[in-house]
């Protein structure tokens, strides 16, 4: 039976299909929605729509920015020669917020997953290997220390090994599948001091 209009249930369709967002969710926005003015629906959609038009993968790091080369990789004063490898643009703003992590960045996108079919040609690593033809001095690893995470930073160092550029991988104490970025700042700093060469 359809208790609402097609609309409201193509609404609520779109929005449950949303990470993070169940049934119940879907229904209570799809109603906030329908409910507002124009013009702020309005807003709302073009902000989703410029972003998708504007956002792109930085040419050196692929963290999501809006010009060619991100604020990071731009900055003079960053250490470009520690590179720290993230799942995601999530888990680089979350080291970013601690404010005490000078190096650079590269962002994965992904994580090597057997079971969900995520091989290494998945995520960004040909291109981190390519910048490590570059002057670099330390890789640290700070992909989540779920399974995925796990078996990528395995992955990864024994890639880079070879070239006899330091790996380090971020101190357990990260909970085991947490998000890196739900972790508070005193946990992901004591992570960060405390890695260890593999
Ligand atoms: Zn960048």
């Amino acid at each position: 039976m359809d208790l609402y209009s097609g609309y409201i249930n193509k609404l609520i369709e779109e929005l449950a299909s949303l990470p993070g967002i169940g049934n119940k969710s879907a229904q209570r926005l799809a109603f906030y929605l329908v409910h507002l003015p124009k013009e702020r629906v309005a807003r709302f959609t073009d902000a989703i729509l410029e972003a998708k038009e504007h956002v792109r993968y930085c040419a050196e790091c692929y963290t999501l920015t809006d010009s060619e080369i991100c604020p990071i990789c731009a900055n003079k004063n960053r250490d470009h020669e520690t590179i720290m490898v993230v799942e995601n643009t999530r888990d680089l703003a979350a080291y970013e917020k601690t404010g005490k992590y000078d190096g650079v960045y590269h962002v994965l996108h992904g994580a090597i997953s057997p079971m969900l079919g995520v091989g290494p040609n998945d995520i960004k690593l040909k291109e981190l290997m390519l910048r490590l033809q570059k002057e670099v001095k330390e890789v640290i690893i700070a992909t989540n220390s779920s399974l995925e995470g796990e078996t990528t930073a395995m992955y990864i160092s024994k890639l880079i090994k070879p070239t006899g550029i330091k790996v380090t991988r971020i101190a357990s104490g990260v909970p085991v599948g947490g998000d890196l970025e739900y972790i508070d700042e005193v946990t992901l700093l004591r992570a960060l001091e405390g890695r260890v060469e593999l």
